[in-house]
């Protein structure tokens, strides 16, 4: 089945990227989930929440799935829908890019367009409008109050870090979009080991070019967010991101997205002020899905 490929992606050490910032006795790891199925790291949360729905009883025949995205949770949707015989409806903000929106009609998602200038937040008031009038028609998935999402992580990325690092992971630093990847990876390995840091990354303004990542402060907060999880919390500046983003392609062979970049620049961060340590982030997508970008791939 599809979806059993979904999960156990690689855990690759970086090393030039790292070069005379980060000490040598310092190790940094990244989980690479664009080897998912589905392209992203975004598979994980949506074949959690898809097999609860199905579980639930909540979906009745002729029903649409129904939710918003800024596209990685669409896509993951999209192919779940189509292997499991699903229909499923999208709200996307119109200024996502071409390939996503190719992609998703590919996997024959209806989408709904909403204004690129309400971002995400947009999206999800569309969604929550269209459920609010059809309630019959739609299942509402509601990624961000989910809690299939963050237990996706509790279940699969946070055993499988404690695994592939035999237990020798000290920090975890993830960025944040809905929050699922943070919130259920952090519970499970502070679990495994209370001393663990678990650092979170969002942009460091409300005006940035990190696709896939939340503002908190000037966004609707998902109800799945428990800013007291994270021991520490930074922001990430969207240039020097693009800048890393960039790096891990020349540098270390990984064609990353740019929250990729606004991971990694967490991790040195976190990284550099350390004398040892083991620490693990996880780039969230490809830069396949970011080509046609200008600003980003000159
Ligand atoms: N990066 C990208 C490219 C994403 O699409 C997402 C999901 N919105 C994230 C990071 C953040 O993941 P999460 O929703 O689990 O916080």
């Amino acid at each position: 089945m599809l979806v059993q490929r979904i999960g156990n992606t690689p855990l690759v050490r970086l090393c030039h990227v790292l070069d005379g910032v980060v000490p040598a006795s310092v190790e940094v790891w990244a989980k690479l989930e664009w080897f998912n199925p589905g392209g992203s790291v975004k598979d994980r949360a949506a074949w959690s929440i898809i097999r609860d729905a199905e579980q639930s009883g909540h979906l009745r025949p002729g029903m649409r799935l129904l939710d918003s995205s800024s596209g990685n949770t669409g896509i993951a949707y999209g192919m779940i829908a189509a292997s499991r015989g699903h229909r499923i409806t999208l709200c996307l903000p119109a200024n996502a890019n071409r390939e996503r929106k190719k992609i998703l009609r590919a996997y024959g998602v209806e989408v709904i367009e909403t204004d690129p200038l309400e971002g995400s937040d947009g999206a999800i008031r569309k969604a929550r409008a269209l459920v609010a009038e059809h309630p019959d028609q739609y299942l509402y998935l509601d990624q961000y109050s989910n809690d299939a999402n963050w237990r996706a992580h509790y279940e699969t990325t946070g055993p499988e870090i404690w695994r592939d690092t035999g237990g020798r992971v000290t920090h975890w630093v993830s960025a944040l979009g809905t929050s699922g990847t943070f919130m259920g990876t952090s519970r499970r390995l502070k679990e495994y080991d209370p001393r663990i840091t678990c650092v979170s990354v969002q942009p460091d303004s409300p005006f940035h070019g990190l696709e896939g990542l939340k503002h908190m402060e000037s966004a609707i907060v998902p109800r799945i967010y428990d800013a007291t999880l994270a021991d520490r919390d930074l922001g990430a500046p969207t240039e020097a991101s693009i800048a890393l983003m960039r790096r891990l392609a020349r540098e270390e062979g990984l064609l990353v997205g740019v929250s990729a970049g606004a991971a990694l620049w967490g991790a040195i961060e976190v990284a550099r002020a350390l004398d040892e340590g083991v620490v693990v982030t996880l780039f969230p997508d490809s830069g396949e899905r970011y080509l046609s970008e200008e600003h980003l791939w000159p």
